[in-house]
């Protein structure tokens, strides 16, 4: 049996984000204004560009003549304005640039309004229509590997309640910072399980229950292993915390062979329903596979005040005394409620945590490999050097933009200079927030570019690593 693995993707709907958050992204407007896709030969570029310039011109020019124009025609305007505004609508949504985001939003937000309880499905129905059969077995065929099992990695984000804009009149509501969107996420998993879909009259439908679920759990596409998002700052003190991390990762010890881990989490999968609240012992072990921090949203990974120190420190020495992966956030995009650079990236704090002898075992996946505005590598290049020194070190390229030139430029990373780096590269997607900040139009899409994609290593990438990086074993 052979794995695909994606390290680093997210199940959401519409009532996770915390809108206020996600519409607060620095680079929504960067990702929606960038150029449209064909970006294969040098001509198309050029085009998108010329385009690109042309739109905004035009965006100029309409705003300088239609101020003055507007004075003047304003009562011939009162006269017919239904059509006027109609025709003007027309020329502004025929803007490529306006096009292309409009495109992006519009198929982000579809997605995002498929219920949770229905996306593995829906996204195990799309991929299906890919499988190639292979001798008598299905399989997901990747470069020139054939896989019969994806494991996702569905990461929950602690959006807590920052950043409430000024004149908000409902500041102070109840709301726990995470436990619906983990239930919504464990019910989805339950639901992906339980029932399989067909498609009738151009209607999508679930079967009833499937007899014997649990015994025919193994015959799904998908093992769905999610990290728990945390930010320490939204527990008071560490006796919380470890309450909290015992509640999930009691079993975990850093003995376990990778077998172990991914039975214990195999045969937990999918018998847990929404409620966060049963007390009954051992309830909710090994429903997460590992930890997601955010800096960007204020996780401080070294922080100076003593006592949230305090909570950092146990934190990782938790994770470290039971082998639990984490991942944290890596791009200087991204949820961003304030500048938080300095949190998030891997020179500052993060260098100064790992340097600790007592933390330098950490299992750290620093995401999307550092990405940087423009062509700044600067992050990028201190996470190879920490990936040279620190053995549990790895970095993912989920939310890459997919293009030639990416990939090349990833290849060439791999050489005697950085003769670890191919065991330190982990795949991974972002699905869906991808679908807003990257050309892919679905999860098939970004799977697809990624098989077609010259680069070396592929199977260290998507395969190996992530099975070291999620389970542990032998570097
Ligand atoms: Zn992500």
């Amino acid at each position: 049996m052979r794995t695909f693995y994606d390290i680093h993707m997210h199940a959401f709907n519409l009532s996770h984000p915390s809108l206020s958050v996600f519409l607060q992204r620095s680079d929504l407007l960067d990702s929606l204004f960038k150029s449209p896709p064909d970006t294969k030969s040098q001509a198309a570029t050029l085009w998108c560009f010329l385009r690109k310039i042309m739109g905004y011109l035009l965006i100029v020019i309409g705003i300088l003549i239609l101020v003055p124009i507007a004075i003047v025609v304003l009562p011939i305007f009162l006269l017919f304005k239904k059509k006027i505004l109609k025709r003007f609508a027309q020329f502004i949504l025929n803007i490529s640039v306006v096009k292309d985001s409009i495109g992006k939003a519009m198929r982000t937000l579809t997605f995002f309004e498929i219920p949770l309880e229905y996306q593995f499905i829906v996204l195990d129905y799309y991929l299906k229509s890919k499988i190639e059969y292979f001798e008598d077995e299905k399989h997901i065929v990747m470069g020139n590997t054939a896989y019969n099992k994806i494991v996702l990695c569905p990461l929950v984000i602690d959006f807590g309640r920052k950043n409430i804009p000024d004149g908000v009149f409902y500041r102070y509501t109840p709301k726990s910072p995470i436990a619906n969107q983990v239930g919504d996420l464990l019910y989805a998993i339950r639901t992906y399980y339980r029932f399989n879909v067909n498609v009738m009259d151009d209607k999508m439908h679930l079967s009833t229950e499937i007899f014997d679920w649990e015994n025919r759990k193994a015959e799904k596409l998908f093992e769905i292993y999610p990290f728990m998002g945390l930010d320490t700052k939204n527990y008071d003190d560490w006796n919380g915390l470890e309450i909290l991390l015992d509640k999930y990762f009691y079993e975990f010890e850093a003995s376990d062979s990778p077998k172990i881990r991914r039975e214990r989490l195999f045969n937990k999968m999918g018998k847990l329903d929404s409620n966060m609240y049963i007390k009954t012992e051992g309830h909710y072990h090994n429903v997460f596979a590992g930890i997601k921090l955010y800096p960007q949203l204020g996780f401080d990974p070294y922080p100076d005040a003593p006592e949230e120190f305090e909570k950092v420190k146990n934190l990782y020495l938790y994770c470290i005394k039971k082998r639990i992966p984490i991942t944290t956030h890596c791009s200087d995009g991204g949820y961003k409620v304030a500048e938080n650079n300095h949190l998030t990236s891997p020179l500052g704090k993060w260098k100064k945590v790992l340097e600790q002898k007592e933390f330098e075992e950490l299992t750290l996946n620093f995401a999307h490999f550092g990405s940087q505005k423009g062509k700044q590598t600067e992050w990028r290049n201190a996470i190879i050097e920490l990936t040279k020194k620190y053995p549990n070190v790895y970095t993912d390229i989920s939310c890459n933009d997919m293009t030639d030139e990416y990939y090349n430029n990833l290849g060439k990373l791999f050489n005697s200079a950085n003769p670890q780096l191919h065991k330190k590269v982990l795949f991974g997607s972002d699905f869906s927030i991808n679908l807003l900040v990257t050309e892919a139009y679905s999860y098939n899409h970004y799977l697809e570019t990624f098989s077609d994609a010259e680069l070396p290593y592929k199977t260290e990438l998507c395969e190996l690593n992530p099975e070291r990086f999620l389970f542990g074993g032998i570097n």
